[in-house]
């Protein structure tokens, strides 16, 4: 860097450096992955790019649309039709062409572990649940903050997990049953078909006042991991119609399959009468651990089909079935008892 470059870097950031325990060389450093490019990822990747963060990576698989336009900040009529993160990542450039930016146009759960598991924080804005319940899957197991924000009409929330640290999304159920059973396509093109066929983005109320306030609350959170300071501890819930933040208290569940060092580490234990039939099971762990309808029970090399035999004719005491769910970026492993 030369010295006039030097000087003009130290001018830019020059109102931002006046906050206390700021550090521009941190921001600088920074590599933050953006998960979906909607109304909260927009507002969220300007404010980080204006606040000089080196590197962003944005993941989004989705097309622009006209209705997107009343509050995703960076999409104009004549991107209709376009990437999203291809032209998120064109704009944030003109508003700073410092920023190393990437445009990953795909799902998130498909984008190589490789590009994810080097970001210091993962913010993400994404629209289901199931999505979102994969994404706190991912950062848990590769120990990555999250970012999780989420906006309907005036009302919004946001949330900092730090893994093993605080509570994450799975310690409490956030995932309704109903949104679970939706996506009965979450990895293929079906999806996102359907999803043209009857866009999500006209079903959900929302107004870009709120993406702002949940946007730039979530670079806000972002910038301070950056910077090493202490994050927001409780769920944050906006209520724009009232004026009214509520700060609520989460606690880590002892129990969490997805973030309690015993689950991550050991089987789970799970309990089944020895003339249990198979499908009654499947429902069973459907229930108890909120599961899709798309998983996957694998004993060694074989798959457990559901059918109205007897689970303890294929398996016995202490054997170890792995479940594999699309909602989770790993599988489950449990460990059987039978009672007689
Ligand atoms: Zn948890």
């Amino acid at each position: 860097m030369d010295n006039f470059t030097q000087e003009s870097q130290k001018i830019r950031y020059d109102r931002q450096t006046l906050i206390e325990n700021w550090d521009q060389e941190k921001i600088r450093d920074g590599k933050v992955i953006i998960v979906g490019m909607g109304a909260l990822g927009s507002v969220a990747a300007v404010s980080l790019a204006m606040a000089g963060v080196g590197e962003l990576i944005l993941v989004d698989f989705d097309t622009i649309e006209i209705s997107n336009l009343n509050r995703q900040l960076l999409f104009r009529m004549e991107d209709i039709g376009k990437s999203k993160v291809e032209v998120a990542a064109r704009e944030l450039l003109k508003i700073n062409s410092d920023l190393k930016v990437t445009a990953l146009n795909m799902k998130i759960q498909v984008v190589p572990t490789s590009d994810l598991e080097t970001a210091e924080v993962i913010v993400e804005g994404l629209d289901t649940f199931v999505d979102r319940r994969w994404v706190n899957s991912f950062i848990v197991e590769h120990n990555i903050p999250l970012i999780s924000g989420g906006m309907f009409g005036f009302l919004g929330n946001l949330q900092v997990i730090i893994p093993r640290k605080n509570a994450c999304l799975e310690c409490q159920s956030l995932i309704p049953e109903e949104e679970l059973q939706k996506a009965c396509t979450p990895f293929g093109e079906q999806r996102k078909e359907s999803r043209q066929e009857e866009s999500v983005d006209e079903v959900i109320p929302s107004v870009s006042s709120v993406s702002f306030v949940i946007g730039g609350l979530m670079a806000q959170e972002t910038l301070k991991i950056l910077l090493k300071l202490p994050s927001l501890k409780e769920y944050l819930f906006w209520d724009g119609s009232a004026g009214v933040f509520t700060a609520i208290e989460l606690s880590r569940r002892e129990d969490c399959f997805v973030c309690s060092s015993e689950y991550q580490l050991n089987a789970i234990p799970v309990r089944s009468a020895i003339d249990q039939q198979i499908d009654d099971f499947i429902d069973q762990l459907r229930y108890s651990f909120n599961l899709g309808k798309e998983m996957i029970i694998i004993h060694g090399t074989i798959t457990i089909d559901s059918s109205k035999e007897k689970l303890s004719n294929l398996l016995s005491s202490a054997d170890i079935i792995r479940v594999i769910d699309p909602s989770l970026s790993k599988p489950l492993k449990f460990e059987i008892s039978f009672d007689s």
